[in-house]
């Protein structure tokens, strides 16, 4: 039984209407660390093995190399070629991915930069979608798969339509009759049916995300905004998922799972605190060495995004670093099926991994009252634990070959409208 449950150590906040049915869990080895060995890497030998492994020109971008490699350079914006061809690979392949690192090596403590000084993050085409930090051959080394992040930006997009059906859903509870739930289930149907049409084209996809083949550019799907001013915010959102993926290889390299364990103490104590102080130590005991890689690795980028190491975070970091962990995983556990715990497997399911976020955010945040947009990471969090469900609904009618059920996306949805009467009574007024 897969309980995505949220908030978990607060009586008042009850998400256990959020359930799902079992499933059988598919091995994967998404977003890992390659073993290598015991070497010191520089900036320098990074760069240059990573355009040698892949076959990449070090003298473009991945942009041009990409369209140009699928014969659609003519596709490239006008406003974007010129700065293309000035732009110099330094510590990416790609300019957002230079200004992830860079971002993320400014907010880490000054002791732990020297090592992430020397890390290159590369985005490929060849590889499955994943990510995955390497050091081999004197080169530290995080690359991402141009294929994930198009499947970030399809799912950050669904998620966009779920939050406009649920913000329906929240003016219609309030304009009902408050007497009779009758005509506000009826809306919500109606509402649903359309939310799950964007469910289906995932599910569509999905058979096509796995397919490296068929990264191709110049396509444009459906559920896809056409509003320009969204789309900017969405592409924002889509760079907090693939910040969160960055943080997680620079923490793989920072924990010291990539090569030699020692020096890295200060990695590990932080890691340990937030485990203690967030009371989570129970989610890595049970489960092998590489799960709890993986389950620190998540723990460290989720405080590194946030911008928690050394200080109570802004709510504003905060909602950056729940929403990126949950879809950056969310996405993967979609593409794979990789849902619920299995012990055998390289990583922990999709439910301990969000477990683990749902705590260290009631950690971070249940004692702060709301923001002054009346907002609370736990309410986000909530929004996000009903995503994930209909999420895995998606995928387990579209595996068993059924309608997505629509009584279940409703009572989900109710469920997270009832959220916001809990939340009231979990958190301090001001
Ligand atoms: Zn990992």
């Amino acid at each position: 039984m897969i309980t995505i449950t949220a908030a978990v150590q607060c009586s008042a906040v009850q998400c256990s209407a959020v359930q799902c049915s079992a499933v059988q869990f598919m091995p994967d080895s998404r977003l890992t660390a390659k073993p290598g060995r015991a070497t010191v890497a520089n900036l320098r030998n990074s760069r240059g093995k990573f355009f040698a492994t892949h076959k990449m020109p070090p003298n473009k971008t991945f942009w041009e190399y990409y369209f140009d490699r699928a014969g659609k350079s003519h596709l490239i914006p006008a406003e974007y070629t010129s700065a293309l061809k000035k732009w110099n690979a330094t510590r990416s392949n790609c300019p957002s991915l230079e200004n992830t690192l860079e971002n993320l090596i400014d907010v880490i403590p000054p002791e732990w930069r020297a090592l992430a000084n020397n890390l290159f993050a590369g985005r490929v085409l060849d590889g499955e979608a994943n990510a995955t930090a390497w050091t081999e051959k004197q080169a530290g080394i995080i690359e991402i798969n141009a294929q994930y992040s198009f499947i970030l930006t399809d799912y950050v997009h669904v998620f966009d339509r779920f939050r406009d059906y649920i913000a329906k859903l929240v003016e219609m509870a309030y304009s009902c009759d408050p007497a009779s739930e009758t005509p506000l289930l009826e809306e919500a149907q109606k509402l649903s049916q359309e939310l799950s049409l964007h469910w289906s084209e995932i599910e569509e996809k999905r058979k096509d995300w796995a397919d490296i083949s068929l990264v191709q550019p110049g396509g444009t799907p459906k559920s896809r905004t056409s509003n320009p001013s969204r789309a900017k915010v969405l592409s924002d959102v889509e760079s907090v998922c693939e910040e969160f993926i960055i943080a997680h290889e620079l923490s793989h390299h920072l924990l010291g799972h990539t090569v030699s364990r020692r020096d890295k103490k200060k990695a590990k104590e932080a890691v340990d605190q937030a485990l203690t102080e967030s009371d989570s130590a129970d989610l890595l005991t049970g489960i092998n060495r590489s799960q709890q890689d993986e389950l620190q690795a998540d723990l460290l980028a989720y405080l590194i995004v946030a911008r928690a190491i050394d200080s109570l975070p802004d709510f504003g970091y905060l909602y950056r670093s729940i929403f990126g962990s949950t879809i950056a995983l969310l996405s993967l556990a979609h593409l794979n099926g990789n849902w619920a715990h299995e012990s055998s497997s390289t990583h922990p399911g999709f439910d301990k991994r969000f477990q683990l976020i749902s705590r260290l955010t009631f950690w971070l945040s249940v004692n702060r009252p709301r923001d002054a947009d009346r907002g609370h990471p736990l309410g986000q969090l909530s929004q996000l634990a009903a995503f994930s469900s209909i999420a895995y609904q998606s995928y387990d009618a579209n595996v068993k070959k059924v309608e997505l059920n629509q009584g279940n996306v409703n009572s989900v949805c109710l469920w997270l409208l009832k959220q916001s009467g809990s939340l009231s009574d979990a958190i301090p007024d001001s």
